[in-house]
């Protein structure tokens, strides 16, 4: 496969981590380009993507990242033009702040460069419809970096419910809970593209709708301002598809104690995996016989409808599916469709889908209604 000489545009804490990756070879887009070992990312299948892309500069407008970028033997080009202008270029890879992306995709490619763009994307499905028609009257490839259907709490998940290994699922929770607010950046000023549902809210839509091949029916959505007035800084999200699946989507930044990550609802057992350390286990409902149970004290009542099952024969704890897989899958794609030998796994479409998805709960949010989506 031919290498990919790309330049990377925005080297912060995300442009640098790719920068690193590159030179590296792990993949491992490592927060500020630190180089803290991240365990897994060594496993055997994870492809190395040096053997696939060649890093031929970074363009930052700070001086600091500038310093950085060259102490660590990296081409910094003075500005974006010239970057552009690079024949030995091959793509452009942006990690800007979110406003910025959709002006350098497009002068980026009206330069005939592949595009490699981190999420969100565009900041409006409007604006992803602009680039992609540029994408599509230059014949350069945009591909959208949302890059966590390769997280492997999502891929447990995932299985899971692909594999019916609890029965059909009816519910799907999952939360993203943090206690610092939104970093005092960009990411909380609006017209930046800041706020919650642009950041994590895009990851894990994009892993859901990736998942559940069927229609969204409908969504409720509520965002939170707790401690930013301009952009959200949070939201709770909860998505109806046409089979009926509902599915949960929080996202907190001032969550001091935090619920599961994920919690999985089957008509034949639950799973929860309960942080990133893939701490977690599945209950597997072995047979529906014991539906009476000696009452429980509940409050100030009894209950044994909500007794709990305890050690039970009728169910059986398992360990969550454990599988290998490319963490590294992205960046390969995207160089085998820039040469031309592969389909891109994360389409424009998709992140097109994603970003409807988001107006959608925006508008929810301003209503304070249930938006019918039927997409
Ligand atoms: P950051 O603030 O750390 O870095 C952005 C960099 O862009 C800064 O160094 C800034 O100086 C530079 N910059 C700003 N304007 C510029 C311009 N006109 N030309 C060149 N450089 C410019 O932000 P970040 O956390 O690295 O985020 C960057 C992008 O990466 C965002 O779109 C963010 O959503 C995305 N991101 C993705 C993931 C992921 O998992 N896929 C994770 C974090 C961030």
């Amino acid at each position: 496969m031919k290498k990919i000489r790309i330049g990377i545009v925005g080297c912060g804490g995300m442009g640098g981590g790719h920068a690193i990756a590159i030179q590296s070879g792990t993949g491992n887009a490592i927060w500020n380009g630190s180089n803290v070992d991240v365990p897994g990312f060594d496993s055997p299948a994870t492809t190395d993507i040096s053997q696939l892309l060649e890093l031929a500069g970074v363009v930052d407008i700070k001086e600091e990242r500038q310093a950085w970028a060259k102490e660590r033997g990296m081409k910094v080009y003075p500005d974006y033009e010239t970057l552009l202008a690079d024949d030995t270029v091959d793509a452009i890879l942006i990690a800007t702040p979110n406003h910025l992306h959709k002006e350098e995709a497009i002068q980026a490619m009206r330069a005939g460069k592949h595009v490699l763009c981190e999420k969100p994307v565009m900041l409006s499905s409007e604006e992803m419809l602009e680039v992609m028609a540029v994408s599509k009257e230059t014949g350069m490839t945009f591909y959208p970096r949302q890059n966590r259907e390769w997280d492997e709490d999502y891929l447990m998940v995932k299985k899971i419910y692909d594999e019916k290994l609890l029965g059909n699922i009816f519910n799907i929770k999952c939360r993203i809970m943090g206690s610092r607010g939104i970093p005092g950046d960009w990411r909380g000023v609006k017209a930046y593209g800041g706020g919650m549902m642009l950041d994590w809210g895009v990851h894990i839509l994009d892993r859901i709708l990736k998942m559940v091949p069927e229609k969204l029916s409908r969504l409720y959505c509520t965002c939170t301002h707790i401690t930013n007035d301009e952009c959200d800084d949070g939201f709770q999200l909860l998505l109806t598809f046409e089979g009926g699946l509902t599915v949960n989507l929080e996202v907190g930044t001032c969550h001091f104690v935090n619920e599961p990550l994920w919690c999985v609802y089957g008509d034949q057992g639950s799973a929860e995996i309960k942080n990133w350390g893939l701490e977690g286990r599945m209950v597997r409902l072995l047979s529906w016989n014991d539906r009476d149970a000696t009452p429980i004290l509940a409050g100030a009542g009894l209950t044994k409808t909500m007794a709990p099952r305890g050690k039970s024969k009728s169910v059986e704890e398992l360990p969550l599916p454990k599988f290998d897989f490319d963490r590294n899958e992205l960046y390969k794609n995207f160089v085998e469709v820039c040469n031309g030998e592969a389909e891109q796994i994360v389409t424009q479409e998709h992140a097109l889908r994603v970003l409807r998805v988001m107006e959608a709960a925006f508008q929810s949010d301003e209503t304070g209604s249930v938006v019918e989506f039927n997409g």
